[in-house]
């Protein structure tokens, strides 16, 4: 079964970080086998230049976020068609941080899913319930109200993934039971599949949240996870590398 391992370095890297990390990934993808798809999200300021450096390589690249629009009078931001031509393959849609600090309601992210769609990239959207959530006995509620607003109509089998990655385990170092992992991933399964009218094998379901070396390999056989997408980690060659080589 397929494993799919993303990097997602947010607002991190210049050059001289991110040409020796781009190469260790390459090379270590290189002796992976088939079923393992490795997506690494640079900051837009490194895509063209990640790109270069992964020719010849099977690593994928992805954008971290994109506007809703095409293209228009949208200062600082970037569309999923300009990312496209950058080289990406995938595009972070709905990711905490931008939902946190740029106020990104549900309905921007679907919005933000259907133009990755329309333009023929895969959108990674992200869900996850707060810690408040889950103290208040809320979690599934806060993930299966995400999964209703946030999926595009146009979603169909492999052009989109999701990811679940509980706010409170982002870079926090705590990480949900290997039961809570594979009992949410169950749960947002039959959702999408009531919402899509797809199967559930046809559903990819990343985890992410706090994944190291130490447990990636764990959470990747957790019933219904379909790979990992990493924050923190991903920023350290030896640590990604062997949360890649986790997935083989
Ligand atoms: C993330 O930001 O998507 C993430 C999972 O971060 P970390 O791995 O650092 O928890």
């Amino acid at each position: 079964m397929q494993k799919i391992v993303v990097g997602n370095w947010k607002m991190h890297g210049e050059p001289a970080m991110a040409h020796p990390l781009t190469l260790s990934v390459a090379d270590e993808a290189d002796r992976l086998p088939p079923h393992v798809e490795v997506i690494i999200c640079p900051p837009a300021t490194l895509l063209s230049q990640v790109a270069t450096w992964l020719i010849g390589s099977n690593v994928k690249m992805g954008g971290q976020d994109c506007h809703i629009q095409g293209d228009g009078a949208y200062t600082g931001d970037i569309s999923a068609p300009m990312l496209k031509a950058a080289g990406c393959s995938h595009i972070i849609v709905g990711h905490s941080e931008r939902r946190r600090y740029h106020h990104e309601s549900n309905s921007d992210v679907r919005n933000k899913a259907r133009r990755v769609i329309e333009t023929g990239l895969i959108p990674i959207i992200c869900i996850g319930e707060t810690q408040e959530d889950r103290d208040n006995g809320k979690a599934t509620e806060t993930v299966g109200q995400q999964i209703r607003e946030c999926i595009p109509e146009e979603a169909v089998a492999s052009n989109f993934m999701l990811a679940y990655e509980p706010v409170w385990a982002i870079g926090s170092g705590k990480t949900p039971t290997m039961d809570d992992i594979g009992q949410m991933h169950a749960y947002i399964v039959s959702v999408t599949a009531k919402q899509t009218g797809l199967a559930a094998s046809q559903i990819q379901i990343l985890y992410g949240g706090s994944v190291k070396p130490e447990n990636a390999r764990q959470i990747m056989i957790t019933e219904g996870v379909s790979g990992v997408l990493v924050g923190g980690a991903s920023l350290r060659a030896d640590e990604f590398c062997r949360i890649m080589a986790a997935a083989g």
